[in-house]
């Protein structure tokens, strides 16, 4: 049994004063593996990866540990208390209006500085001194930030300096009704291929203020900066967003499969030991981000999706239809949209009922095979 251990962290405080605490579960692990940092539920509704940490820490008491693991689940605590009616929301801070997952901080002014300071230092230490400079930079925004910090921000400030300790990092999102997929940054592909998931969107080094790329961002500049000095340098830090499925479920049975695939690609990277968990012979679809794209509804009207996650759909045929029964009789009561190229959709809006201009569906376009 891995030694294991649960702290209750205060990342703020609401009106009354009560204090906003986040669990975080760590596991030891012998010290020779890369470390994990795992998160979910910064979006409120995007429930899923609670359950699939509750399996990840019930598979892992069997398992022998090189690496230390940490995982925290309802990473958000504001968020995931957000409800309106029947609904959580909580993508957005209701006060800033500002995506929760676009709140973490990169700065990369200093990166050309630092390779040309350590042009010829030892990979460790330049690993070690650039994380150490990573950490110091958020708590100096964390701690001597002299007019304050969002309650946003110092939410995400406080997962991130989490984060920027472990070599590797997943963050558990879910779509609204939603295939699974991974973003991956283009420079890991390979990795993808050890998740249980059959689409991936492979992401540039663009920071815009999401958790992969706070962690993924960083690094992967650093690398350019040293290529530019002639140095080739992999620096072994991975980080990808998994998007579980669609938002509001919890599945415990689908959180097995999906804590099972986690641990595959855990294994890969020599977090634990052994070869339990191997990659299953499935299609696995990828497409770059540019290509990753949103579908506004023309109309508005009463939405039947009809489309299939993950089923190619062919040039001019039906991606849903709408229904506007304020035409029927002297107009047309139903419309088929259709796309005139072919497409791999991934996933589509919660609701039926849409304005013009909601982003009806997410579809890959220009895919290919991992
Ligand atoms: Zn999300």
């Amino acid at each position: 049994m891995n030694q294991f251990s649960k702290q209750l962290l205060t990342v703020g405080e609401m009106a009354s004063g009560v204090s906003l605490t986040v669990p975080v579960y760590r596991l030891k692990g012998n010290g020779q593996g890369p470390s994990v940092y795992i998160q979910a539920n910064i979006h409120g509704a995007e429930v899923q990866g609670n359950a699939v940490i509750y399996q990840l820490l019930e598979l892992l008491q069997q398992e022998t540990l090189s690496g230390d693991i940490t995982l925290v689940p309802y990473a958000n605590p504001i968020a995931s208390n957000h409800k309106n009616g029947e609904y959580t929301l909580g993508r957005f801070d209701p006060i800033t209006g500002v995506n929760w997952n676009r709140m973490y901080h990169f700065d990369d002014s200093f990166i050309t500085d630092f390779s040309l300071r350590h042009a010829n230092s030892n990979i460790a230490d330049i690993k070690s001194e650039f994380k150490q400079l990573m950490l110091d930079s958020i708590a100096d925004k964390l701690d001597h930030n002299n007019y304050g910090l969002t309650t946003g921000c110092r939410i995400a400030y406080q997962l991130q300096q989490m984060a920027h300790q472990a070599d590797i990092v997943l963050d558990l999102h879910t779509g609204p009704i939603s295939s699974k997929h991974l973003y991956c940054p283009e420079i890991l592909k390979n990795s993808a291929s050890y998740f249980n998931v059959p689409h991936t969107i492979l992401i540039p080094n663009s920071f815009d203020g999401a958790m992969d790329e706070a962690t993924f961002c960083p690094w992967w500049s650093l690398t350019d900066a040293y290529h530019k000095l002639g140095r080739a340098l992999n620096f072994e830090k991975e980080s990808l967003t998994v998007e579980l499925g669609s938002q509001e479920l919890i599945d415990l049975d689908e959180a097995l499969i999906d804590a099972q695939s986690i641990l595959c690609y855990l294994q890969h990277k020599n977090v634990l030991l052994g070869n339990k968990y191997q990659p299953q012979n499935i299609s696995r679809y990828a497409c770059y981000l540019k290509d990753y794209k949103v579908y506004y509804s023309p109309m508005g009207g009463m939405v039947d999706y009809l489309a299939e996650f993950g089923k190619p759909l062919a040039a001019g045929e039906p991606l849903a239809r709408i229904l506007r029964m304020d035409n029927y009789g002297d107009g047309n009561a139903l419309h088929y949209l259709t796309l005139d190229e072919d497409s791999l959709p991934i996933l589509h809006f919660a609701s039926a009922s849409v304005h013009q201009g909601t982003q009806l569906y997410k579809l890959f376009t220009n895919y290919f095979t991992l």
